[in-house]
C-alpha cells in the first residue's frame, strides 16, 4: 500500500489524505453500520488520528448515539451528506469509511464483526478473523492480521 492514500466525499467538497499506515481493514455488520451505510455492512478503515488531514474543506460532525458514555462523531460531507469517518473518544484512531478512497481496487477486510446481525447471504472468507460482535481484544487481532499481510505483499 503507497501512502499516501487520497480519498474524498462523492460531490468532491472534501478531500483528505492518510499519510501513515493504515492499522487495519475490518467489515462491520452491526445494524447502526448498515442504517449508516444505506448498505449490508460498513467498511472501517482504522487510522492514526494524527496520519489523517483533510486537504479542501473538512467534515461537518454528527454525534452518534451510542449504548457507551464515550462522545462519537461521524464526519460528513454538508454538501452530499456522505460519510467520511468516524471518530470515538478515547480511541486513538479514527474509523475512516474506506468506500471514500480513491482507490477501491483493492478493499479485502481481514475481519469481519458483528457478524450475528450479517445479511444471510453473506459469505465469509475462511481465512478472515469473525466476530459474532464487537472484538474483546480492542482489535489487536485485526491490526496483527492486517500487518501480517501488508508485510507479505
Ligand atoms: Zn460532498
Ligand atoms: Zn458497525
Amino acid at each position: 500500500m503507497k501512502l499516501p492514500l487520497r480519498g474524498g466525499c462523492q460531490c468532491g467538497a472534501v478531500r483528505f489524505e492518510i499519510t501513515k499506515r493504515p492499522l487495519t481493514l475490518y467489515a462491520c455488520h452491526c445494524t447502526t453500520c448498515q442504517q449508516q451505510s444505506s448498505s449490508a455492512f460498513g467498511l472501517s478503515m482504522l487510522v492514526e488520528r494524527d496520519g489523517f488531514r483533510f486537504l479542501k474543506g473538512g467534515a461537518a460532525a454528527f454525534e452518534i448515539p451510542t449504548a457507551s458514555k464515550k462522545k462519537k462523531l461521524g464526519l460528513f460531507c454538508a454538501k452530499c451528506g456522505c460519510r467520511i469517518a468516524h471518530d470515538t473518544e478515547g480511541r486513538p484512531a479514527l474509523s475512516v469509511k474506506a468506500g471514500t478512497l480513491d482507490d477501491r481496487a483493492r478493499l479485502k477486510p481481514v475481519g469481519h464483526i458483528w457478524v450475528k446481525s450479517a445479511q444471510d447471504w453473506m459469505i465469509f472468507d475462511e481465512n478472515a478473523l469473525i466476530y459474532e460482535e464487537a472484538p474483546d481484544d480492542s482489535y489487536y487481532a485485526l491490526m496483527e492480521r492486517w500487518a501480517a499481510q501488508e508485510h507479505a505483499s
